[in-house]
């Protein structure tokens, strides 16, 4: 899924066009994990990724990776990698060794109330353009169900203006309103205030943790209703 947005590429059809053209395909893999979509079988040449989100998902390490079909580019990464000298630490590379043992507990955990939560949402009176890729009708749906194994754990949306979305980030109190995602404290931002994504002022990135589901849901509801109140 693109970030923010949240469309699904046809990752087979891009790769066919793309090789037809004797161009390289690389997959930014960041928001699905590798257990949400496996790009180098589905065709791409390379899958990267932030493994700052999800992948280690304590929001305590920057991180990232490269995985390659050809191990031929995979040395001439590795040879960049060595002389660019962006080599991870010690400690570093120890937090994500930790954070990969719990990761399918945590992305299943993430995945199923990030659908429960969109489907909360896909109900309520003041929420517009949702997205969420496991959901059936989202205009992704058809093609993530061929091409993934989970559908993520982010969901976006609309809320009316920005005041509105402001006031709501400030009444949730257990989503922290800052712009990472894919970590098991839920987080949640107001995606215009960078200025550079084109979207609407009122869109809401929400990146769903591994809180207790219904704890996090009751929570989502209550800061609309208080931002509602709030805002008119
Ligand atoms: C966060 C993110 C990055 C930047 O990664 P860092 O690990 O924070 O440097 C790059 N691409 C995508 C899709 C991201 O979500």
């Amino acid at each position: 899924p693109s970030n923010p947005g949240l469309d699904v590429c046809d990752i087979r059809r891009l790769v066919r066009e793309a090789h037809a053209g004797g161009a390289l395909v690389a997959v930014d893999n960041t928001l699905a994990t590798p257990l949400g979509q496996r790009p180098l079988e589905l065709g791409a040449d390379f899958s990267v990724a932030s493994d700052t989100k999800g992948m280690t998902g304590h929001g305590d390490v920057l991180l990232g990776h490269v995985s390659c079909r050809d191990p031929r580019r995979a040395a001439e990464v590795r040879r960049w990698r060595k002389i660019v000298g962006a080599i991870p630490g010690p400690m570093e590379a120890w937090l994500a060794h930790r954070s990969l043992a719990t990761l399918q507990l945590r992305i299943d955990r993430q995945c199923a109330t990030a659908l429960e939560l969109a489907r909360v949402l896909a109900d309520h009176p003041d929420v517009t353009g949702l997205r969420h890729p496991g959901l059936p009708d989202d205009p992704s749906h058809a093609l993530a169900a061929r091409q993934m194994r989970r559908f993520g754990s982010v969901i976006s949306f609309e809320l009316a203006d920005r005041a509105r979305a402001e006031r709501f980030l400030d009444e949730l109190r257990l989503v922290d309103d800052a712009t990472s995602f894919g970590g098991v404290r839920s987080s949640a931002e107001r995606r215009g205030r960078w200025g550079g994504d084109a979207v609407p002022e009122g869109f809401v990135r929400f990146s769903v943790g591994a809180e207790d589901p219904e704890d996090l849901i009751a929570d989502v509801l209550r800061a609309l209703d208080a931002s509602r109140k709030a805002t008119g």
